[in-house]
């Protein structure tokens, strides 16, 4: 994730690789939010991220900034559920922060910015077993230099750590203690596009 690798990614072809990801992991993800959800997580994803895919050449043609908010505001009006509208600030906030062609550096603040927006919305903080969990580490991890596939272990990594929180926020936390042992679906969705876009980065470059 270099500067060059950073300023004119295959668009298309991320958001394809990140659509697929997760339709291909929907029932994973609709079983993590059965054990301490509604079961509702994986469908609500893959509507959302088919959706995206079916536009993806529509935002494709966008400027990074541009194409970042019109895919944020695609998954708000899409994915529903609580994950719906958080993913969506994620990505229309990384939109609003972005330069049209960032380095690293512009990257990793604006990345900072959308993560934080995400916790404000959700009035979470990491620890609280959510997609925090994982978002955090990944933008620390981008601070810190880290390559593209190493920064996927460690989003893998971080959603398994989440197997031993007792949640704190989302339908998880009405469970209290019995939240504790089950891996975040929502975590678990976050690190599946970590790693999509960083293999794809990986490829490109
Ligand atoms: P719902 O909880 O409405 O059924 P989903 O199942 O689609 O929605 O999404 C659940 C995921 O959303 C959780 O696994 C968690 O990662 C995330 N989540 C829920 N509430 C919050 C919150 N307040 N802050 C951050 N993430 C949250
Ligand atoms: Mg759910």
């Amino acid at each position: 994730m270099d500067a060059a690798t950073m300023t004119r990614p295959d668009l298309k072809a991320l958001i394809t690789d990140v659509a697929d990801a997760i339709v291909s992991h929907a029932d994973e993800l609709t079983t993590l939010d059965q054990a301490i959800g509604d079961g509702d997580h994986g469908l609500n994803m893959k509507r959302g991220f088919e959706a995206v895919k079916a536009d993806s050449a529509a935002f494709a043609e966008k400027p990074l900034p541009e194409a970042l908010k019109a895919i944020g505001t695609k998954l708000v009006m899409t994915v529903g559920g609580a994950s719906g509208p958080l993913f969506g600030t994620l990505f229309m906030t990384l939109g609003k922060e972005i330069a049209a062609q960032p380095g690293r550096a512009d990257f990793t603040v604006a990345l900072a910015k959308a993560i934080d927006a995400v916790a404000a919305r959700g009035k979470s903080q990491p620890g609280q077993k959510t997609m925090l969990d994982v978002l955090y580490p990944v933008q620390a991890a981008v601070a810190a230099g880290k390559s593209p596939l190493e920064i996927a272990d460690l989003a893998d990594a971080a959603a398994e750590a989440t197997k031993p929180l007792k949640a704190i926020r989302g339908r998880a936390s009405f469970l209290g203690d019995r939240s504790i042992g089950h891996m975040d679906a929502g975590a678990r969705s976050t690190a599946l596009i970590v790693r999509a876009i960083a293999e794809t980065l990986e490829a490109d470059a």
